[in-house]
């Protein structure tokens, strides 16, 4: 069939999620609203019970196994309700009202979400919170002090607001690992066996929204309570194959057709992690070369390679930067809405040939303005 020619500006979307998609998946994902060709229905009339479906979450679950080298004895699920929901999944089902506190880092303001839904559920210990130096900065090994007896530890590996992230596995190996990884999320290689959960929904780097990617060790779940809500329960959703009810056939079919990619067109994690340090070495450069005109949030050992957050001298010129990128073409530059100033966001699917190009108008705006 004739395929749309693709929107130019596609490669100029910066946006911190849902963000950016590679061309050639948006491609596919425009034929599949018509027809997908091994079906010859739309996507979005296929029955999640029809064998097709089945194959596309066996497929799935392959690819994320093969990318992250999954051992045997983890699950992969894909859910609905997003990262806040296991916000409160987690909890629920690891968390005693009367045992020991899990531990939690608060590094930035999705972590600082989880925070008060595992408070719902049972005790937690704030191990460590950059909220006084206004989290432009990540613990040290010296300043986090695990306990033996906490249920699991929580944190989330990049912080997308911030534009922190952690280039280190945290905690012991003794005590559960569970990691919100979001929004660097087969960004780059991950010793997955390090960790007895990992969550990541899908529209920041490897989707859209509405479907969330989780995998879990079989042993996290020995003694999680049965008397949870069924849609809540992770041994009723596995036992259900990801389809306890109706799923997000849509949304699992993109994130199939972004694994591919990773596997086919980019060769793998270590290949996707290259390109995404160049792009982010790249920007961060122009920022270092600046005169301080665009001032990096992070701290330099643990800027995200994901989100590049940064600040002009003023409001003003902030204000005036979004709306003059914005008309050359560059999309979803502004900063969170907590926190404000520049947020530019180079996930998966963002080409290094656009990060040059927004290299090439900021050093032009710089030299207009400074
Ligand atoms: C965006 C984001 C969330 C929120 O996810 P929802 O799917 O909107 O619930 C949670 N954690 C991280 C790290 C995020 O970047």
């Amino acid at each position: 069939m004739n395929r749309m020619p693709t929107n130019p500006l596609n490669h100029l979307n910066f946006s911190g999620g849902p963000g950016v998609l590679p061309e050639s998946v948006l491609q596919q994902v425009q034929e599949s609203i018509s027809a997908v060709p091994e079906v010859g229905l739309s996507i979005l009339g296929i029955s999640h019970r029809s064998d097709w479906f089945a194959s596309v979450v066996a497929e799935l679950k392959e690819n994320i196994r093969l990318l992250l080298n999954l051992p045997k004895d983890y699950h992969v699920l894909f859910l609905q309700g997003g990262a806040t929901q296991q916000f409160s999944m987690l909890p629920m089902t690891l968390l005693k009202k009367l045992g020991p506190a899990a531990e939690y880092l608060h590094t930035g303001y999705w972590s600082g979400k989880a925070l008060p839904e595992a408070a719902r559920e049972g005790p937690v210990r704030v191990l460590w919170s950059g909220e006084a130096s206004g989290f432009n900065r990540l613990p040290t090994n010296d300043e986090l002090h695990f306990s033996a007896d906490a249920p699991y530890l929580h944190y989330v590996s990049n912080e997308t607001v911030e534009g922190l992230q952690f280039h280190r596995t945290l905690g012991r190996d003794d005590i559960p690992r569970v990691c919100d990884m979001s929004s660097d999320f087969l960004s780059t290689p991950c010793n997955a066996k390090d960790f007895s959960m990992i969550y990541a929904h899908a529209q920041k780097n490897i989707g859209p929204a509405g479907v969330t990617v989780i995998v879990l060790k079989d042993q996290l779940l020995e003694d999680a309570p049965n008397n949870l809500p069924g849609f809540l329960d992770y041994k009723a959703q596995i036992k259900a194959h990801s389809i306890y009810n109706t799923p997000p056939v849509f949304a699992i079919y993109v994130v199939l057709l972004v694994t591919r990619w990773l596997l086919k067109d980019i060769g793998g994690l270590s290949k996707m992690d290259k390109i995404n340090t160049e792009k982010a070495h790249l920007l961060y450069q122009s920022l270092d070369n600046s005169n301080d005109f665009y001032k990096g949030h992070a701290a330099v050992v643990d800027r995200s390679k994901m989100n590049v957050v940064f600040n002009l001298p003023t409001k003003a010129l902030e204000a005036e930067f979004i709306s003059t990128a914005l008309s050359a073409g560059f999309s979803g530059l502004g900063g969170h809405r907590s926190i404000g100033g520049i947020r530019a966001s180079l996930y998966n699917g963002l080409q290094l040939s656009s990060v040059e190009k927004l290299v090439d108008f900021m050093e032009d705006f710089r030299l207009h303005h400074q």
